[in-house]
C-alpha cells in the first residue's frame, strides 16, 4: 500500500478499527517519539524546562501531531496514549537529571478528553513515583477550545492535579476561544501566548500595544508569561524589554529528540559559563 493510500485508509472515519490496530502496533513498535523544545528564561538566558511534542516516526516518514492527535481524540484512543505520554516524558526527564540538568521541568500537552479521563490521576502518580519526579516539575498545558466548558474547567482532575502541586499552563492564549473566565478560574501557573501574536508583532503598532496588555494582564493575575514561536532576535529583544518572562521558538531551538537535546543543553551551558 502506498503512503498516501495508507494514510487515507487510516484517517477515514469508517476505518476506526484499522485506526486502533495501526495505533497499537505503532505504539508497540516504539514509533511514537517525543521531541523536546526548551523554554528559556528571557532575563537570565537559562533553559528552565522543556515541552514534549509528539512525532509519529512511521515507516513512511515522520507524521506531525496535528495529523494524528485529532484522530486519536475522535476515537478515544488518546486515553491509551496518556500512560505512554507520562511514562516516556518523565523517564526522559529522569535521564536529563542524570545528565546533570537537574532543575528542569517537563511540560506536556493534554487534550480535554485526556483531562476528563477518570484514570488520569493514577496514571500521573504512577509515572511520577516510578521516576522519582516531584509534582512541581510537571506542567500540563491545556488549550482553550470550544470544548473547554465549565465542566472541564471545574473537573475534579484539575483540582486534584493542582492540589498535588502539578502546574497548569494555558496554551495558545488568544488563539480564538479566549475567555476571561477561563483565565481566572483555571488557576494556572503560566500563560503561553499564541505564536500568531508573536509573528504579527511588528505588523502594526496596535499589535505591540495588545502584546504589552496581555503580558500585563498575565502578570496582574500572578501568571508567568511565555511567548511561543519566537523566530527572530528582534522579537526576542522586544519581548525581553517588555517584561515577558519566558520564550520558546525556533530562534532558540527547534524541538529535539532526547539524544540531540542533551548535547544541545551541554553546549548552551558551556557558552553561558564562558560568558
Ligand atoms: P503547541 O502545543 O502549540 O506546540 C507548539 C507547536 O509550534 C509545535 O508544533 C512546535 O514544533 C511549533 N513551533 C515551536 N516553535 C516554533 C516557531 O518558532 N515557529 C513555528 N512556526 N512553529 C514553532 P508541533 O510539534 O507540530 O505540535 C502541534 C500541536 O500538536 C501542539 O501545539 C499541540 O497542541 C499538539 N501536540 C503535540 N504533542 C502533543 C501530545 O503529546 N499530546 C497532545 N494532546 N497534543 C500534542
Ligand atoms: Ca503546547
Ligand atoms: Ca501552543
Amino acid at each position: 500500500m502506498g503512503f498516501l493510500s495508507s494514510i487515507q485508509h487510516l484517517f477515514a472515519d469508517k476505518k476506526r478499527i484499522l485506526g486502533a490496530t495501526d495505533f497499537r502496533r505503532a505504539l508497540n513498535n516504539n514509533e511514537f517519539v517525543f521531541y523536546y523544545q526548551p523554554e528559556w528564561d528571557l532575563k537570565t538566558g537559562r533553559v528552565m524546562g522543556v515541552e514534549a511534542l509528539i512525532r509519529w516516526e512511521s515507516p513512511n516518514g515522520i507524521i506531525p501531531p496535528m495529523e494524528f492527535i485529532p484522530m486519536l481524540e475522535k476515537t478515544g484512543l488518546i486515553n491509551e496514549f496518556t500512560p505512554f505520554l507520562f511514562n516516556q516524558t518523565l523517564k526522559d526527564l529522569r535521564e536529563l537529571y542524570q545528565a546533570g540538568f537537574d532543575n528542569l521541568f517537563m511540560s506536556v500537552n493534554l487534550s480535554i478528553i485526556q483531562l476528563k479521563d477518570p484514570s488520569l490521576l493514577d496514571t500521573i502518580r504512577q509515572s511520577l513515583d516510578k521516576y522519582a519526579i516531584l509534582p512541581e516539575k510537571l506542567e500540563c498545558e491545556v488549550t482553550e477550545t470550544k470544548h473547554m466548558d465549565r465542566a472541564a474547567i471545574e473537573h475534579q482532575n484539575l483540582h486534584q492535579m493542582r492540589d498535588m502541586g502539578i502546574r497548569l499552563s494555558i496554551d495558545d492564549f488568544g488563539s480564538g476561544h479566549a475567555s476571561f473566565n477561563y483565565l481566572k478560574d483555571l488557576d494556572a501557573h503560566k500563560l503561553k501566548i499564541d505564536r500568531d501574536f508573536i509573528q504579527s508583532l511588528f505588523d502594526k503598532p496596535a499589535n505591540e500595544t495588545i502584546m504589552r496588555t496581555i503580558i500585563g494582564l498575565g502578570h496582574s493575575l500572578g501568571l508567568i508569561v511565555l511567548a511561543e514561536g519566537i523566530e527572530t532576535s528582534e522579537q526576542e529583544k522586544w519581548l525581553r524589554e517588555n517584561e515577558c518572562d519566558v520564550g520558546q521558538g525556533f530562534w532558540f531551538s527547534r524541538p529535539l529528540p532526547l539524544t540531540m537535546l542533551i548535547p544541545f543543553l551541554r553546549t548552551h551551558q558551556e557558552k553561558q559559563q564562558n560568558q
